[in-house]
């Protein structure tokens, strides 16, 4: 076989992102100069700004020449804040040495998957699960086993449906690794009970399974439940916290995450190790965006004032989108609690569409409202629209979706 009918690795079958795979037809109705209402990609920047003291320190950090390679798991300036953090806003005692900085979350992503998945093993994600997640599990070579979120339960996760999935994978011969907890959630906006998270630590333990919990929206709170990091209740079980500059410090373009890997058991340690490695390959994070994150995590007065005033916006157009999306035939949309996505349920039974991403195209083609298939995070029959847009877009959104509803 030659090289060009044989180019890419068998693997590469699996790299796929939904969430940007309107952005050609966008494009082109772009170009005819009309205006397209866009609810689709989760990026708070171009809606509410960026944070200025933010942006000022990463301005001084590459006046003052700090363009060069950082230590490989992080500036340790950083990694120390980031600690501070995690004991102001949760009491937990993370060492900073038990933390990585990485390109963003996307970037540990693929090394916590990397260091844990082979062909043989699998990880278990809730349904609907953030697109990033299967794709890179696959690349691996790993099976992805699905447990489902229960949707008239405010999308809660289901300690019966989850053993049950563990245990079927597990007679099925599928090696299991971790369990993936993205809390807040997107694609459905909602937020774990301490309960919640507590069967499902427990589960964890029993199985002998890691839990990874993303939490890069956790103070993107808009109900007065309070947000539980999963540190708080698994002690002594080993867990990974993940987080990062994109969301709750509006940052979406430095590129930056972490990832703490906070007990002592043997299995954490050598998780470390394996971590360590991978971020030694790939030299460094970016310098002037660390430094960056230092006054990001520093600066808690800033910091607050922007969460408030950015918390405030997205609470209003949540609320707005989620009682406009209830109030068209055929559309269900639960309470957002946190992060910035509503996740409406449509009966496609009532339209001429097969499936959600037909829907979806012909949204952005005749209505031109962008939204994303629920089905690009494992759940036909839905949309995920963001709540970041004022409220005249996601009218016009919701407008669209009415109009497509009634065909
Ligand atoms: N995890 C979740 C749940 C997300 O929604 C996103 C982005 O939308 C990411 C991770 C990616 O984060 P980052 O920008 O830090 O790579």
């Amino acid at each position: 076989m030659s090289f060009a009918t044989n180019t890419l690795s068998q693997r590469m079958e699996h790299a796929y992102y939904p969430i940007r795979e309107l952005f050609p037809l966008a494009e082109e109705i772009k170009k005819t100069g009309a205006e397209i209402y866009n609810a689709s990609i989760g990026d708070p920047v171009p809606y509410l700004g960026a944070a200025k003291y933010i942006t000022r320190a990463y301005c001084k950090a590459l006046k003052d020449g700090k363009a060069f390679y950082s230590r490989s798991p992080g500036d340790f300036g950083f990694l120390d804040e980031i600690a501070t953090r995690y004991k102001r806003v949760y009491n937990l005692d993370i060492e900073s040495s038990k933390i990585f900085v990485t390109q963003g979350l996307s970037e540990a992503v693929s090394f916590l998957t990397e260091s844990l998945i082979d062909k043989g093993r699998g990880a278990v994600l809730f349904n609907p699960y953030y697109p990033t997640y299967a794709p890179t599990i696959k690349l691996f070579g790993g099976t992805v086993v699905l447990s489902s979120l229960n949707e008239e339960n405010g999308w809660a996760p289901s300690k019966d449906d989850l053993e049950e999935k563990i245990r079927k994978a597990k007679s099925d011969g599928v090696d299991l690794r971790f369990i993936l907890i993205i809390n807040p959630n997107n694609p459905t906006g909602s937020m774990c009970s301490r309960k919640d998270l507590e069967d499902v630590v427990e589960v964890a333990k029993n199985n002998d399974l890691l839990i990874i919990s993303d939490e890069i929206y956790d103070q993107v709170i808009l109900v007065k439940e309070k947000m539980t990091c999963v540190g708080e209740v698994a002690k002594g079980v080993p867990h990974v916290i993940m987080n990062g500059l994109s969301k709750n410090w509006a940052g979406t373009g430095f590129r930056v995450g972490w990832v703490a890997i906070p007990e002592d058991d043997e299995a954490s340690g050598k998780l470390r190790e394996g971590l360590g490695n991978l971020v030694t390959m790939r030299l460094s994070a970016s310098t002037p965006a660390q430094i960056a994150g230092i006054e990001a995590l520093r600066n808690v007065k800033a910091h607050n004032r922007f969460l408030k005033y950015m918390v405030k916006n997205i609470r209003e157009r949540a609320e707005f989108m989620q009682k406009r999306l209830n109030g068209i035939e055929g559309v269900s949309c639960q309470k957002v609690k946190g992060a910035f996505y509503l996740f409406p349920r449509i009966d496609l039974s009532k339209t001429k569409f097969k499936n959600d991403k037909e829907f979806c195209t012909e949204l952005l083609r005749r209505e031109h409202a962008w939204v994303t298939r629920g089905s690009g995070f494992g759940l036909d029959g839905h949309l995920r629209s963001t709540a970041l847009p004022p409220v005249e877009v996601l009218d016009k959104v919701a407008q669209g979706i009415e109009n497509l509803m009634r065909g």
